[in-house]
């Protein structure tokens, strides 16, 4: 737990819910969203991941406890989504994804690394994940991009 003086407690939430935007508008939806998300999640210092896969959102919040309650009882009222289940949700000791303010990743047959981890499964179905593989699934998918951003850049 991070405990230097002035610290909130950190607070980790994964969730996962059904995509409800019509095909031809997801692209600019999602854009739209991670707009938002960014200038939202800056000012109450939430950090996190968002991932859009097959018709599934699957998003980590974290940050101070009031922050990322508040800013996951707004998303989960969100009309282009349903379903909202959390998967995860407890204290954590630091920040799983503390380099990204928010991002989505759309999944392409490029991300081979990825499509493995997701194809744990037959389909791709978070809600039948546990907190820790969800958590893991996402740290997956982290590590991924920031592998491609590194290279982009090199
Ligand atoms: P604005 O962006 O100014 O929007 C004003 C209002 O319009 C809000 O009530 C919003 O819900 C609604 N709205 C905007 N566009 C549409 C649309 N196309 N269809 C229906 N209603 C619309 N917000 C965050 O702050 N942080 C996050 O991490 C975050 N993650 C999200 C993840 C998902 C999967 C989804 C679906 C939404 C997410 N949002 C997130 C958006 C969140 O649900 C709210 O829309 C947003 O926080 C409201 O911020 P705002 O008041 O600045 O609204």
């Amino acid at each position: 737990m991070d405990r230097t003086p002035g610290s909130r407690t950190l607070h980790q939430l994964i969730y996962s819910s059904r995509v409800r935007i019509p095909w031809p508008d997801q692209d600019r939806e999602v854009e739209s969203i991670v707009h938002t998300s960014i200038r939202n999640n800056r000012l109450v210092d939430v950090t996190g991941l968002l991932l859009v896969h097959e018709g599934w959102f699957v998003q980590a919040l974290e940050g101070p406890t009031e922050a990322v309650l508040a800013t996951y009882s707004r998303i989960s009222g969100d009309p282009r989504h349903e379903d909202c289940k959390v998967l995860h949700a407890a204290p954590a000791e630091r920040r799983s994804f503390e380099d990204w303010n928010m991002c989505a990743r759309r999944m392409t047959p490029a991300d081979d690394a990825i499509l493995e981890t997701l194809s744990m499964r037959a389909s791709f179905e978070p809600y039948a994940l546990t907190g820790l593989q969800v958590l893991r699934l996402l740290k997956s998918v982290r590590g991924i991009q920031r592998r491609t951003q590194l290279a982009a850049l090199g």
